[in-house]
């Protein structure tokens, strides 16, 4: 069990927002999900990607002459008239990383084992204990290797550490499901109750994950639900409303998070070679009395409701 992979784009210590106590959050490169809102873009696709951040590149042109394949050119076409990468020819083998001084250029995701992981958890396990925290696993999304994330949990209960997964909900196998059934808590991500539209929002109807959410609360799961509220897509009275009723009939869940509308992720997209999709949006900002009237709007059907987390 120790010795299985997962491709890993991240290893968090510390972190206050993702459940409860202190904990460490892993995440899990691989999302079935497109979010257009997506502030994790290095988490969508399965494989390692090349990240190029030009603000720290000096053009010295070191990655240029050592690149087999010839992915790497000067450009200054390019927007920041730097460098352009063909990414069809990349071949992820990691050279143009290692001449790179200026941190420049990195290889996102890599493969590690379930010992490897541990390794990393445990330096944090006394805090854990103190704080009522653990580990939270993310992505991307989790479900989405469920071998590896089933293996990863088992292994932290052998250790008496809190596990948690943040999800976005969608799995349609067993091996996914049975993810969310083993873990401790749940973040458990509402986007949109109309199918539709939610299709529209993530590239999938989210009937699955409606009917997922019911059978976790079935098997009395702890839940925290995450509703990211995005203008223009899902924050209208009536989805809200909408969303608050279908909540409230679940007694599982201990609290909504309402995560209003930002752009951290954005300049993410740019460095793996994608484009941001909402760069149009035309209201781009949850107002302060907008929040707040989601929040009464879940209180009034018995909900516990806060910004953030
Ligand atoms: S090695 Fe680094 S600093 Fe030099 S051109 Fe390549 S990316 Fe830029
Ligand atoms: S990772 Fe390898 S193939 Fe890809 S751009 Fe860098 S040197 Fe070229």
């Amino acid at each position: 069990m120790g010795s299985l992979t997962g491709v890993i784009f991240n290893i968090v210590r510390g972190s206050f927002v993702d459940g409860y106590g202190l904990r460490t959050t892993v995440f899990l490169k691989g999302c079935p999900l497109r979010c257009l809102w997506c502030c994790n873009p290095e988490g969508q696709k399965f494989e390692p990607e090349l990240k190029f951040v030009a603000a720290n590149c000096t053009l010295c042109g070191k990655c240029i002459n050592v690149c087999p394949t010839g992915a790497i050119a000067k450009n200054v076409a390019t927007p920041d008239k730097k460098l352009a990468i063909d990414r069809n020819k990349c071949t992820m083998c990691g050279k143009c990383v290692d001449v790179c001084f200026e941190n420049a250029l990195d290889i996102i995701g890599k493969r590690m084992t379930v010992d490897e992981v541990m390794a990393i958890v445990k330096k944090d396990e006394m805090y854990y204990q103190q704080s009522g925290g653990g580990v939270t696993i993310g992505g991307g999304e989790p479900t989405a290797q469920p071998e590896f994330t089933l293996a990863l949990i088992r292994e932290c209960k052998k250790n008496y550490i809190h596990t948690a997964v943040d999800t976005c909900g969608y799995t349609v196998t067993d091996e996914g499901f049975a993810v969310l059934a083993e873990a401790d808590l749940l973040l458990f991500d509402i986007k949109g109750l109309d199918p539709a539209e939610h299709k529209k929002n993530t590239g999938v109807s989210n009937e699955v994950i409606i009917d997922n959410l019911r059978r976790l609360n079935s098997l009395k799961k702890s839940i925290i639900i995450r509703i990211p509220l995005i203008p223009g897509h899902n924050d209208s009275e009536d989805n809200i409303e909408k969303t608050a009723a279908f909540l409230s009939s679940l007694k599982q869940v201990e609290r909504v998070d309402i995560i209003p509308y930002h752009k951290y992720g954005k300049i993410k997209y740019g460095e793996i070679g994608m484009i941001y999709p909402l760069e149009h949006l035309a209201n781009d900002f949850i107002t302060p009395e907008a929040q707040e009237k989601a929040i009464q709007t879940f209180a009034r059907h018995g909900l516990r409701a806060q910004i953030g987390g």
